[in-house]
């Protein structure tokens, strides 16, 4: 496919986005086309949802592609690429852990041989999971980590390492124009209630009344960041003048155990739920705390939204969501 055979307009700047339909790529998708770019997103719908682009579809700038990039990705003429596609909590990630690591190395590769065509500017969505379970505490870029090369987590822990590793190499052997954002739990509207990560069951347990199931003793942390802030550190990461020299920590240093974050849901949602613990999963990392050094003095961004802010609007969304589900799965 080329530009010449888009159906909608082409008097825009062509952006792909990757996982578009996801959760964060969703956001990233809305403030592409609101700043002025027609965006092709690629998605092949694994954890992403219709839904969440469905007020898209309408604007002659945003065109839906059904394509899965570790195969391959549309030919158009993109002046960016924004890499967002692959499953993010640890249940879908390890559904298909072999298509997950082709969809972070292949993925990343198709992403970047197209950059060598168009000369595309590159952002990659990267994590704290490149630090496994971490040593050094709070979590410095410089920090090379501990990841368990050969556990259930390693599919998406190595494999995003890897895809760094590819985006290094394209700068140094290309000087393709890389942009790497390593980012530390996000949540916010739009993630799917299904989805597995600990904010989303928390929420969704307490609003039905459910046990909340804390993995472990709720004794391990990790820092959580609103949609909005990451978004906005996503863009000043690519709308930076010179690229960055390496991957930058996106995240909100405010620490919390999920002790802590499961009393907070039953607090702010009122519900009777109780709490039970399951087993830890393997692997799971103790401690989790980015440090927003470079993210702070490079780029002028820290998170404006504390979690309690950030929880109620995530509370209000998947109460509508809740009530919405049933209906929209009979349609
Ligand atoms: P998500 O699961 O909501 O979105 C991922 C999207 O990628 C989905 O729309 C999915 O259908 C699509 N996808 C998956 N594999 C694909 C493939 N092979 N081809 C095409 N599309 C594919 O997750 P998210 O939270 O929006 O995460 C987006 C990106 O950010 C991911 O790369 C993830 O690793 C990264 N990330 C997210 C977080 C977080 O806390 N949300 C933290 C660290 C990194
Ligand atoms: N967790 C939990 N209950 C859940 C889901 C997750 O206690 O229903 C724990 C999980 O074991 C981990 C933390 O919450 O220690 C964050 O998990 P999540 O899947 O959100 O992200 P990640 O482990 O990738 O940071």
């Amino acid at each position: 496919m080329t530009t010449k055979s888009f159906s909608k307009a082409n008097d825009r700047p062509l952006v792909m986005v990757t996982g578009g339909a996801g959760f964060l790529g969703s956001h990233v998708c809305d403030r592409l086309v609101r700043e002025g770019k027609h965006v092709v997103c690629v998605d092949n719908f694994m954890t992403g949802r219709r839904a969440n682009v469905a007020h898209l579809r309408a604007s002659p700038y945003f065109t839906l592609i059904e394509a899965d990039i570790s195969v391959s990705l549309p030919q158009i003429d993109a002046s960016e690429i924004w890499n967002l596609a692959c499953p993010a909590s640890p249940p879908t990630y390890q559904i298909d852990p072999v298509h997950t690591m082709l969809t972070n190395v292949m993925g990343m590769k198709n992403c970047l041989d197209l950059a060598y065509d168009t000369g595309a500017r590159v952002f990659q969505a990267s994590t704290s999971e490149v630090y496994g379970d971490p040593e050094v505490h709070p979590q410095t870029e410089s920090y090379r980590g501990k990841v368990n090369s050969i556990g259930p987590r390693a599919c998406y822990d190595e494999g995003k390492r890897a895809a760094e590793t590819l985006c290094f190499d394209y700068r140094r052997t290309y000087g393709t124009d890389v942009r790497v954002a390593r980012i530390f739990n996000t949540y916010g509207p739009r993630m799917d209630p299904q989805d597995g990560r600990v904010v989303s069951n928390f929420i969704v347990q307490a609003l039905r009344g459910d046990p909340l199931e804390i993995y472990g003793d709720g004794s391990q942390t990790r820092s959580f960041c609103f949609v909005d802030d990451l978004v906005e550190g996503f863009f000043r990461i690519m709308r930076a003048p010179e690229a960055p020299e390496g991957p930058i920590n996106l995240g909100n240093p405010g620490e919390f155990t999920m002790r802590e974050l499961a009393d907070l849901v039953i607090g702010m949602t009122g519900t009777s739920s109780s709490i039970t613990n399951k087993p830890l999963p393997i692997d799971d990392p103790k401690q989790r705390r980015p440090d927003i050094g470079i993210a702070q003095s490079l780029l002028g961004w820290k998170p404006q939204i504390p979690l309690r802010e950030g929880l109620s609007s995530t509370v209000s969304y998947f109460s509508a969501e809740l009530w919405l589900t049933p209906l929209a799965e009979e349609c």
